[in-house]
């Protein structure tokens, strides 16, 4: 990080809200093993009737975690959209493996920006 420079008040408030995000999401309880013994009771209505302790950390994620989590595909699909490789043209020897590169940021691909999004979900 460059720290010569005064943050941008944008750039400040995005990594603010996104630290705020991070933290109320990592104090909520992982769903993941309770949905998958809640699955197989699933009624012939298509639900499970269910009684939670629920924390207030809970709470507060549960009563955001939809339109955020909309938000992060959303803003995944874009950076995706705008982070692609493209033929850098040029001459090179290997033909079957052209150069490429990002032809937002312009690095070789894979760009920064892709191996990160790659790595935060990986296959
Ligand atoms: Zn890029």
């Amino acid at each position: 990080m460059n720290t010569e420079l005064p943050e941008d008040p944008q750039r400040r408030r995005l990594r603010e809200r996104l630290e705020l995000i991070q933290i109320r999401t990592d104090k909520a309880t992982s769903w993941q093993e309770p949905a998958q013994t809640l699955r197989s009771l699933v009624n012939r209505a298509g639900y499970v009737p269910v009684k939670a302790r629920l924390s207030v950390e809970d709470l507060d994620f549960l009563s955001t975690s939809r339109e955020e989590l909309l938000s992060f595909a959303e803003l995944g699909l874009r950076l995706l959209d705008l982070h692609q490789p493209r033929d850098a043209g040029g001459i090179t020897s290997d033909t079957a493996h052209p150069i490429l590169r990002c032809r937002s940021c312009m690095w070789r691909w894979p760009c920064p920006t892709f191996r990160a999004m790659a790595e935060a979900f990986p296959a």
